[in-house]
């Protein structure tokens, strides 16, 4: 067993031994297996109307043409985001996917579990980590939120459908037009994909994952391709 494995072992059998207490704020937590406390899930901010109907990002202004989806291959209809990233959703996705703190992913679930539009029948698909990547973490985070949601909202999982062929490292510093060219075939397919399928991830940045992990579906033959994270960036202005 690996020393981080060992740590993160640690970690969850503390949290089972001493009173809880809130991962983010120290507070003493509900449930004993809560990880968080009322208050900073209190904190999580829900994403206000109207917002754009394909790729649901709030506008000022309906009638405002969004610069977010216009690119959008044509076959990737909607993609919703349960809360805004900041200063309250941050720390407990960091938790998740760096801290081994994976259980995070059912009350994030939960809020997505919350957002409308289901397509029936459909199943759906994490977006993966490169295999580098998914072993130096233990696990997939958006897996875990794709089970987690799974379980409330009664649709399938299919984790082994599409791979990332490569690393497309951090993207935070890169201009919209260079996180496409670095995104830009970075997944495929095990088989060739039918029906509908919802995309499932942690954090919507600027939607250019989703936007080609959707292509790479399309091309290989689903019919349509839903997506919704936990958290929405919001856009950086200019
Ligand atoms: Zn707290
Ligand atoms: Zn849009």
């Amino acid at each position: 067993m690996r020393c981080a494995d060992l740590v993160r072992l640690a970690r969850e059998a503390e949290r089972w031994l001493l009173p809880g207490s809130c991962l983010v704020c120290n507070d003493p937590v509900g449930p004993l297996d809560a990880l968080l406390c009322t208050g900073c899930l209190a904190r999580w901010r829900r994403l206000p109307e109207p917002q754009c109907r394909r790729c649901g990002q709030p506008l000022p202004d309906p009638s405002l043409s969004c610069r977010i989806c216009p690119g959008w291959p044509d076959g990737f209809l909607a993609a919703r985001s349960a809360v805004w990233l900041d200063d309250a959703s941050r720390p407990a996705i960091h938790h998740l996917k760096y801290g081994g703190w994976w259980r995070l992913a059912e009350p994030m679930a939960e809020r997505m579990g919350r957002l409308p539009q289901w397509p029936r029948g459909a199943m759906l698909v994490p977006i993966p980590l490169s295999r580098r990547r998914q072993r130096g973490r233990g696990y997939n985070q958006a897996e875990r939120l794709a089970e987690a949601l799974s379980r409330r909202v009664g649709l399938p999982v299919t984790a082994e459908l599409l791979l990332r062929r490569r690393e497309t490292g951090t993207q935070t510093r890169l201009t919209p037009e260079a996180r496409r060219a670095n995104i830009a075939e970075a997944f495929s397919v095990t088989s060739a994909p039918t029906g509908t399928l919802v995309l499932v991830d942690d954090v919507f940045t600027t939607g250019a994952t989703l936007a080609e992990a959707a292509a790479t579906l399309l091309e290989a033959g689903a019919e349509a391709v839903f997506a919704v994270t936990f958290a929405r960036a919001k856009p950086s202005l200019g």
